[in-house]
């Protein structure tokens, strides 16, 4: 802390700039405006004028040099992207049941928040009893979702997918968004397959990577 510093307000040393002439011509910026749209009309008839005279190729007429294409939506449908994200399936196992464990990652990775899911235990003498547990409730809010994909990328089991090809319909209630396990397990991916190409291995099956029920102590 300096101590002796005179009090009172100190002394500013510059050079003092005038204050621009505010009058009404530069208040209502009429000048600039008439100013730019002089140079955008003077740009319009030179391009005109040298596209009229065949010195510069008109871009219009070029891009529809080779026809247009029209498509008769809904009857024709342009084919959609491999990577597009369509509305969600549950993928089946070989007996039919989901491939879902119910582990609730597709959920917690799920930015909207629009996935719920109550996990249930398989009956007794069902050999994924106490090994892993099902949804007894699946259920997803479309409407809420994002199309991220997370949960697709999340899934442990590759047991939901977006590859159905089909896009959100544009229901009248949101009632209608809500998709049940029941209506995710109906869908088919675009191959027309229920199931999923990556093999699954089932307690106790010999393809299982080393775990059965006994070695799991259940
Ligand atoms: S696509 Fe994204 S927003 Fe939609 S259910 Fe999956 S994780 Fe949630
Ligand atoms: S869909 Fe996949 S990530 Fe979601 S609960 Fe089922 S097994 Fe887990």
């Amino acid at each position: 802390m300096l101590i002796n510093q005179p009090l009172g307000p100190k002394k500013v040393v510059g050079t003092p700039i005038p204050r621009p002439d505010r009058n009404a011509s530069v208040q209502t910026y009429i000048p600039e405006i008439a100013k730019g749209l002089a140079m955008t009309m003077a740009h319009f008839f030179r391009n005109t004028k040298e596209m009229a005279l065949g010195q510069r190729n008109d871009p219009t007429i070029e891009s529809i040099s080779d026809g247009i294409n029209c498509v008769s939506y809904p009857e024709q449908r342009r084919p959609y992207a491999e990577r597009f994200r369509g509305v969600h399936r549950l993928t089946h196992r070989a007996d039919g049941s989901p491939r879902c464990v119910a582990c609730l990652c597709c959920s917690t990775a799920c930015p909207a928040q629009c996935i719920h899911i109550e996990p249930a235990e398989y009956p007794v003498g069902d050999s994924r009893r106490g090994y892993e547990r099902f949804p007894a409730r699946f259920v997803i809010d479309e409407l809420r979702c994002v199309f991220c994909g997370f949960c697709v990328e999340a899934c442990p089991c590759d047991a939901i997918r977006m590859d159905t090809g089909i896009h959100a319909a544009p229901y009248d209630s949101r009632e209608q968004f809500i998709f049940e396990k029941d209506l995710l397990m109906s869908f088919k991916g675009r191959d027309g397959s229920q199931l999923s190409e990556n093999p699954r291995h089932e307690p106790g099956d010999p393809t299982h990577p080393g775990v059965t029920r006994e070695h799991g102590g259940h």
